[in-house]
């Protein structure tokens, strides 16, 4: 079984507006074990929407639309609906009673134009909708397939449209199926190689047919392997994927920080408090991004981060004799200065950039102050210049996180 939905509404293709209904929806029928095939979104244009709906009654067995049940002129799910299965549009009074009724209890008598809210494609089922005027629909559609299709047309506003999900469409959908099923994931978060060197680590991982599946994708550096699995419980995912998160593990070593929405600054910091050390950054190239997000991740633990500098000339004395910003040197007499001026355990010192284009062959350096040495290194600065900055930080952060490892 599979499903599709439906997101209508010329705010969405104009894009004034995001379809946040679509990926919320989808959510939900994962959750429940039934997977999403296509999302399509289409404007307030009547064919559009015929020929839509019927490309979907033809392809899923779990069709979810929402949008377009409004009463103006451009809210036509309820003709396309009817036009799309060669059915007639017949008038539910309950549900006029109904909307009539939340007019008066809101102090105004229904408009006329409301009246076609009531309208339904024959055969189909009205979904009640408690706090809003535009009644769901709910539809069985016989197709040429050995099973029929059920479709739901619920309305655009998001918080009628969740209501109505919850009360009348997830039990309905989840009577479809022979048994309860679920699906769940896991997110393994990596750092410190490329995608395709990533993939290469972990050969046979990544196939298709792969159960449980496995799949990545990359943000500004970070990597998210993403493992999905089915079962009749969410305890049964679980312990599917266990043997593919120890291989993932095995295989990865240290380029794995993390879990779910872990930043690496969220493992430093845990590795900072466990061994009851603090740290002061001096940032040149990336002007107290580490600083900002290392405080970020701190929440209401105590502080840790002693002192973050971004004009580093002024904070550090000896660096006024420095001829070049982005050499090495610089990058230790900032560790060395801002630990020395802050009495941290810890001083990182990042370096500037070199100077012109920042290519595989440019670098900039990074300085650990620790209690017994100091540990330097040279951070490539081969990436697009809008995520230059970002990228150094991480790769700062990723470095504290392995110097943190090897104390430990
Ligand atoms: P109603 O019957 O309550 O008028 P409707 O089905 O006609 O609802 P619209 O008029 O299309 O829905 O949209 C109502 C509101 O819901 C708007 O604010 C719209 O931006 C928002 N909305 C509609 N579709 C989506 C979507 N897919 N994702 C997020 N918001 C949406
Ligand atoms: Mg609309």
């Amino acid at each position: 079984m599979r499903a599709e939905v439906i997101a209508i509404g010329d705010e969405l293709t104009t894009g004034q507006r995001l379809d946040t209904n679509s990926q919320w929806l989808s959510q939900r029928l994962t959750e429940m074990g039934i997977p999403v095939a296509f999302h399509t979104t289409i404007g307030d244009e009547i064919d559009d929407n015929v020929a839509a709906f019927r490309a979907a009654i033809a392809r899923a067995e779990v069709v979810v639309v929402t949008g377009g049940l409004g009463p103006t002129a451009d809210d036509l799910t309820r003709e396309a609906l009817a036009a799309a299965t060669n059915s007639k549009l017949v008038r539910d009074e309950p549900s006029l009673k109904h909307i009539r009724q939340l007019f008066e209890s809101r102090g105004y008598e229904m408009p006329s134009r409301n009246v076609v809210q009531a309208d339904f494609p024959e055969g189909s089922k009205p979904i009640p909708n408690p706090h809003g005027t535009a009644p769901g629909i709910e539809m069985h559609i016989p197709r040429s397939e050995p099973n029929p299709c059920l479709l739901f047309a619920l309305p655009g506003v998001p918080a009628e449209m969740f209501e109505m999900w919850e009360a009348s469409v997830a039990p309905r959908i989840a009577r479809l199926q022979p048994e309860p099923r679920v699906i769940r994931h896991r997110r393994i978060k990596c750092f410190g190689v490329g995608e395709s060197q990533l993939e290469a680590m972990l050969p046979d991982l990544f196939r298709r047919d792969r159960e449980p599946r496995v799949g990545i994708t990359v943000s500004d550096a970070t990597i998210t392997l993403r493992i999905t699995a089915g079962g009749k419980d969410e305890a049964s995912c679980f312990s599917a994927m266990e043997p593919t998160v120890s291989t993932i593990r095995e295989l990865l070593g240290t380029l794995v920080y993390g879990e779910e929405d872990d930043e690496l600054e969220d493992v430093v910091q845990r590795a900072l408090h466990q061994q009851g050390l603090s740290i002061a950054v001096a940032e040149w190239a990336t002007e107290g991004l580490v600083g900002k997000w290392l405080e970020r991740a701190s929440r209401d633990t105590e502080v840790f981060l002693k002192g973050n500098v971004v004009d580093c000339v002024s904070a550090i004395p000896s660096l006024t004799h420095s001829p070049e910003p982005h050499s090495v040197d610089v990058a230790i007499a900032l560790a060395e200065g801002i630990r020395q001026a802050t009495s941290a355990d810890i001083g990182l010192g990042i370096a500037a950039y070199p100077p012109g284009e920042h290519d595989a062959e440019s670098h900039v350096c990074l300085a650990l102050a620790m209690p017994d040495q100091t540990r330097k290194l040279r951070l490539r600065c081969a990436s697009h210049p809008s995520i230059l900055r970002t990228r150094t930080a991480k790769q700062a952060i990723n470095a504290l996180r392995l110097a943190l490892i090897s104390e430990s």
